[in-house]
């Protein structure tokens, strides 16, 4: 520490006020009465003008007095602070490389064991008015912006939403500010997502993240959120939540995807559909010892149901042909519509129990009443995944469903090969 070359502060104040953050400057005082100095200037100072205290030390205030300062400026001092004790100045000075500042005074008369000080505190005024820029940028952007946006403090309450947000969640600014964030919280999360979501906040870097979250009404909805942490001093001190709303986005891109790999009549995959599943079923075989049978099935003489009850009633039947079929199936079995009124059934079973399987649907479709009394049958033709070559499955399925058709329908043959 520098010397204390002001007798009536002990050691410890002066200790305190060179680490304050705002430049602090101290001069004898009455500067009508003689010539006033510098006795300290604490760290911020020496930064803020480049001096370092040394160079100070007993020298005249004057000594950062620019082209621009006023004439009279200590005289000016002398009479405002005679009548107020207290009161802001602003003059352009020079630091010690005759760089330009322009500063706010703030200057206090101090009366200590009957001796007068004058202590003043410069702020820059270049800062300020950035800092005021950036507030008004940031006041315009968040006003006017689509994005849902908030601060949030480390403990978890909000310090600030703009309209946007507020509007989303379906709350009023008034009752989200000091609120917890878990008043959007739908609860359908897990804790391994908010596992997850702490060790990205404990990394101090920007970072996205998608919550379901629910409104005041009780609707959830999916909401993609880039969080920064704001940063003063080394220390995060809140976080900066920039967000927007993907619900429709993310239903858009499942239903395309739906439509892409399913059968929009009948709900069961495509053929799309078949090839997206085949790199799992192919790892799935390799893995399992070749335990996939695949079943081709077609509708017996279903033309006639078309020439006799018309096209509407045809879709109506291959609709609940369709849900029989996958109601008889488990989730690790997949049904295809392989064309017209022909189906591919994927099942994850040997050919013993592909064949009961199979005979528990052809007898179930046999026994039902197709839009309400309808009779109708189904061909089945069998063949075992035995290697990656699913082609030649398929051809032997289809040659099996060939020959029982011509056995005489409503029947299931297997093939191997
Ligand atoms: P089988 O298979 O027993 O030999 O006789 P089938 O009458 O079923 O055979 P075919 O393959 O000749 O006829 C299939 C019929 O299925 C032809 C067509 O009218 C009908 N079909 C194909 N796709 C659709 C569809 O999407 N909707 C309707 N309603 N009918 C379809
Ligand atoms: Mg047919
Ligand atoms: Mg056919």
């Amino acid at each position: 520490m520098k010397n204390n070359h002001i007798d009536c502060l002990p050691n410890e104040i002066l200790t305190i006020i060179d680490n304050s953050y705002n430049p602090i400057l101290i001069t004898t005082g009455m500067f009508n009465k003689r010539n006033p100095k510098i006795l300290y200037c604490n760290k911020a100072f020496e930064i803020l003008f480049d001096y370092n205290f040394y160079e100070l030390y007993e020298q005249n205030p004057l000594i950062f007095k620019s082209s621009k300062t006023e004439k009279n400026i200590l005289k000016k001092i002398q009479i405002n602070i005679t009548k107020y004790s207290k009161f802001e100045i602003s003059t352009t000075n020079y630091k010690k490389n005759k760089v330009e500042i322009n500063l706010k005074w703030k200057i206090t008369e101090l009366n200590i064991n009957e001796k007068n000080y004058y202590m003043a505190i410069p702020k820059d005024m270049k800062e300020t008015q950035e800092e005021k820029i950036n507030v008004e940028l940031f006041k315009k952007y968040t006003e006017n912006t689509v994005d849902q946006i908030a601060i949030v403090c480390l403990n978890g309450y909000f310090t600030y939403v703009n309209e946007s947000y507020a509007k989303k969640s379906g709350y009023s600014i008034k009752e989200l500010i000091g609120s917890k964030t878990n008043i959007v919280k739908s609860g359908k999360h897990d804790s391994k997502f908010y596992k997850s979501l702490f060790l990205k906040l404990e990394q101090n870097k920007a970072f996205d993240i998608t919550f379901l979250n629910k409104n005041k009404s009780g609707s959830l909805y999916y909401h993609k959120q880039t969080i920064k942490p704001i940063i003063i001093d080394n220390k995060i001190y809140s976080y900066l939540i920039i967000s927007q709303d993907i619900t429709n986005k993310l239903k858009d891109q499942k239903y395309l995807k739906k439509l892409a790999l399913n059968d929009q009549l009948t709900g069961l995959y495509n053929r799309n559909g078949f090839e997206s599943l085949l790199p799992q079923i192919t790892l799935n075989n390799y893995k399992k010892n070749n335990n996939y049978s695949f079943v081709l099935a077609d509708i017996d003489y279903f033309k006639k149901i078309n020439d006799t009850y018309g096209h509407y009633i045809g879709d109506l039947i291959l609709k609940e042909f369709s849900s029989l079929i996958a109601s008889k199936i488990r989730s690790t079995d997949y049904a295809i519509r392989w064309g017209g009124e022909e189906f591919l059934i994927i099942l994850n079973a040997n050919i013993e129990n592909t064949f009961k399987i199979v005979n528990i649907i052809r007898k179930e479709i046999e026994n039902y009443n197709f839009y309400s009394s309808l009779k109708i049958t189904s061909s089945f033709g069998i063949s075992q995944l035995t290697d990656v070559d699913y082609n030649n499955t398929l051809l032997i399925a289809d040659k099996a469903l060939y020959k029982a058709k011509r056995e005489g329908r409503n029947r299931i043959i297997v093939l191997n090969e």
